[in-house]
């Protein structure tokens, strides 16, 4: 499958990543849009939110979990963080491979544009 999450998350692309387990993948986005902007994936292939299976329940509280728990590592927990999944073309999403994005280290506004 060309899918350029899966090839970082098979070593076929190179990424800076913080954190990796049988499950999930983090790395730093490429463009980041904050001081801190990781994108955590899991390893399986799911190209939406929306496709998103009963069974992937456990993977996506892991997906959650691993944002709060890097984001206390990064030391952004108290100040505040945003985590941001895109779903589909509409809301921004450009990589169709599921992701979280873990922003922080600066203010933000809310709501976004
Ligand atoms: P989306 O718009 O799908 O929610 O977010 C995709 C994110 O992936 C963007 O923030 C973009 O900067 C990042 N991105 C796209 N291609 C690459 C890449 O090859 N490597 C890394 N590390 N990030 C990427
Ligand atoms: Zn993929």
């Amino acid at each position: 499958m060309d899918c350029i999450f899966c090839k970082i998350a098979n070593k076929e692309l190179p990424a800076v990543i913080s954190y990796e387990d049988p499950d999930v993948v983090v790395f730093d986005d490429l463009h980041p849009r904050a001081p801190i902007h990781k994108l955590i994936i899991p390893r399986k292939h799911i190209s939406t939110l929306n496709d998103l299976a009963e069974s992937d329940k456990p993977l996506a509280g892991h997906l959650m979990y691993t944002a709060q728990r890097l984001a206390k590592e990064l030391g952004i927990a108290e100040d505040g963080y945003r985590v941001v999944m895109n779903c589909n073309a509409g809301a921004g999403q450009a990589v169709f491979h599921i992701h979280l994005h873990l922003l922080g280290g600066r203010a933000m506004t809310w709501p976004p544009g």
